[in-house]
């Protein structure tokens, strides 16, 4: 029989991924299965290699179809059968979370468990909202309350003449569908409706929402607004302390759907800067990199062998580069065996990823693209050797320019392979045509392409759709407009962080 696995009842934080805490990070690295409730933020579940399963889907009328019976049973039949457990549950695990009742569970079926806190929605809510519910002029209490009580109890518990009279500031969890109730048995219990109130929906979220009015005025402030769930009730003087936006709410990218369409290692990376400046990142790979065939990878393994032919080695993607630097360590060599080479790239993102190997380029052009490149290097590859390790497609311009700039021989070398991504092409096409998003980004010229042969596909018309593009570069600006597009802004420095800059300055031009 197996070892009995563990258990970890998990605090995924409000929303916003970064509010998760390190332990809750390590044990995900661990398990083999994760069970994630309505409210844990989809995005940390890239943080494991588990299998994992939501189980509470909200129906309409917001009860949860997998029963909590069957989630405590789940979970002591998972570990029993060995596996490492993460019961993923928005906010903290314990505070009107139902942890507590798994974890009587495991403890009765003797299944070794450990509870991981989480921030609970209320205090993210109040900080990304820009108020304290303990600010020393205003109050020193504050009470978390429920407004959904258990159904199957006839009674409230709540003692309504207590709350209003609790000399601090109140904090009801999912409350939203009995906002009227809530705030009348409050008024009747003398709880002046002049009181200042507000409703946080979505808090630390891209899409958070904010709506303050007094205690009398909070049931049609919250309609008009047309609120909807996870959302809290704050009643007390603290919510005056909000300013007309948080600092939250102030960020350039805040509550704008991005689609990222890079296909590589920096994904994850453009994800977590668009989160940050708390935009919503939405992964939309348009192209993939695969490795070459076997004929093509012989033909690497040869040229590798004859490097001191070359005087010169040019890379013109940050994949040329990981992908080149593979095959050469494959071949069992190293950074070496390039000494006696000189090395340009075509930007600072493929100069960047050139330091991961320890070297640093000696062209860089300002410009990023193939015609600066061969500029910068026309007077020097005169009578020289250059090798030139890029993707199967893509264009010539640079191996003609330098050609004709001299150079005796200009070796292309397949080192990788860019394809079209065709299994997620649906999914990318349906949210193209959700008209949410904001923006799209595009690294390359081929990405480009391919995104107006999806757009055509699926006669989706960019402006209809109001989805602006951002170029990381000039030539890719110019591919957009050649395939019939429109763009937004062209990034300055041509990064991926570069693109995400020129779209918060655009967004700050416009609020202007
Ligand atoms: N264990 C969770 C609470 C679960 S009860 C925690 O500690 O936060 C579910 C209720 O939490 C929702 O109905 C809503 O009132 C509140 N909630 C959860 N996430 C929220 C969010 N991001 N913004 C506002 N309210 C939230």
């Amino acid at each position: 029989m197996a070892k009995t696995g563990t258990v970890y009842l998990t605090g995924a934080g409000p929303g916003d991924p970064g509010l998760m805490t390190l332990r809750a990070l390590e044990v995900l690295k661990q398990a083999d299965l994760v069970l994630y409730d309505g409210l844990a933020n989809p995005l940390l579940l890239r943080y494991t290699n588990g299998v994992c399963e939501r189980t509470a889907r909200t129906r309409i009328d917001s009860r949860a179809i997998v029963p909590q019976e069957e989630v405590n049973q789940r979970l002591v039949d998972e570990a029993k059968l060995g596996k490492c457990v993460v019961r993923l549950k928005g906010g903290d695990p314990f505070i009107f979370g139902r942890g507590s009742e798994e974890a009587v569970a495991l403890e009765a079926a003797g299944i070794p468990y450990e509870v991981v806190p989480g921030i609970t929605a209320a205090t993210a809510a109040a900080e990304y909202a820009g108020f304290s519910y303990t600010h020393r002029s205003h109050t020193s209490a504050v009470a978390f309350v429920t407004g959904h009580e258990d159904p199957t109890k006839d009674e409230s518990r709540l003692d309504y003449a207590a709350l209003a009279a609790f000399p601090g500031t109140l904090v009801f969890y999912m409350g939203l569908g009995r906002l009227s109730q809530i705030c009348s048995q409050l008024m009747d219990n003398g709880k002046a409706g002049t009181t200042p109130a507000a409703i946080v929906c979505r808090a630390s979220l891209p899409t958070q929402r904010v709506v303050q009015s007094t205690l009398a005025g909070l049931p049609e402030a919250a309609s008009d607004a047309g609120l909807k769930p996870p959302s809290l009730i704050v009643v007390g003087e603290c919510v005056n302390l909000r300013q007309a936006d948080s600092w939250f709410e102030r960020r350039a990218l805040h509550g704008l759907k991005i689609g990222i369409t890079s296909a590589d290692h920096q994904i994850s990376q453009t994800m977590n800067e668009v989160v940050v400046q708390s935009g919503q990142p939405v992964p939309m790979p348009l192209l993939e990199i695969h490795p070459v065939s076997t004929a093509e990878a012989e033909r690497v393994r040869k040229q590798l062998g004859d490097l001191k032919r070359f005087d010169w080695l040019v890379f013109t993607s940050s994949n040329g580069v990981n992908e080149f630097f593979r095959h050469l360590h494959e071949a069992g060599l190293d950074s070496r065996a390039l000494g006696h080479m000189k090395i340009a790239t075509v930007g600072p993102s493929t100069a960047d990823s050139l330091k991961h190997f320890g070297l640093l380029s000696d062209v860089v052009p300002q410009t990023y693209r193939a015609e600066a490149l061969v500029e910068e290097l026309s007077q020097q590859v005169n009578g020289q050797a250059v090798l030139w390790a890029r993707a199967n497609r893509g264009r010539d311009t640079l191996a003609e320019g330098l050609q004709s700039a001299g150079a005796t021989e200009v070796t292309s070398l397949v080192v990788y392979r860019n394809q079209d991504v065709l299994q997620l092409a649906e999914a990318v096409t349906s949210q193209l045509k959700s008209g949410e998003l904001d923006w799209i980004c595009l690294s390359s010229p081929a990405a480009a392409k391919r995104l107006a042969a999806l757009l055509e596909a699926a006669s989706i018309q960019q402006a209809t759709a109001g989805i602006k593009l951002a170029a990381i570069s000039p030539l890719t600006a110019e591919a957009i407009v050649q395939s019939g597009l429109t763009v937004g802004v062209t990034a300055t420095e041509h990064t991926w962080t570069g693109i995400l800059d020129a779209i918060s300055q655009y967004q700050r031009d416009q609020q202007q």
